[in-house]
């Protein structure tokens, strides 16, 4: 009865141990992840191609070869000031030229 006891006891320890033990890496594992989103991005391969292959888009206002930034909604800073539908037509006159 004393042996059955020490060996539950001892069974009940080691459970308890790999228990903390998992629930420590999981909680350490969970805080690596948060914190070093950046990194996460190296693991996965699809993601880091992702990010290197965010083309860069152009202004779209004829003869423009600036940048467009989406903060300008996707026209470069000269011409963040044009209005949208103009902005429209020149997108729509490239993408035209574009698919001939
Ligand atoms: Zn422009």
């Amino acid at each position: 009865m004393n042996v059955n006891l020490e060996e539950l006891v001892n069974k009940f320890v080691l459970d308890l141990t790999s228990l903390l033990h998992n629930n420590i890496y999981n909680s350490v594992s969970v805080k690596i992840a948060g914190q070093t989103k950046t990194m996460r991005l190296y693991d996965n391969g699809e993601k880091i191609v992702a990010k290197k292959k965010r083309k860069v888009v152009l202004c779209p206002v004829r003869r423009c070869k600036s940048v467009a930034a989406p903060v300008f909604g996707m026209v470069c800073k000269k011409h963040k000031d044009v209005p949208k539908k103009v902005v429209n037509e020149f997108r729509r006159l490239r993408k035209a030229k574009a698919a001939k």
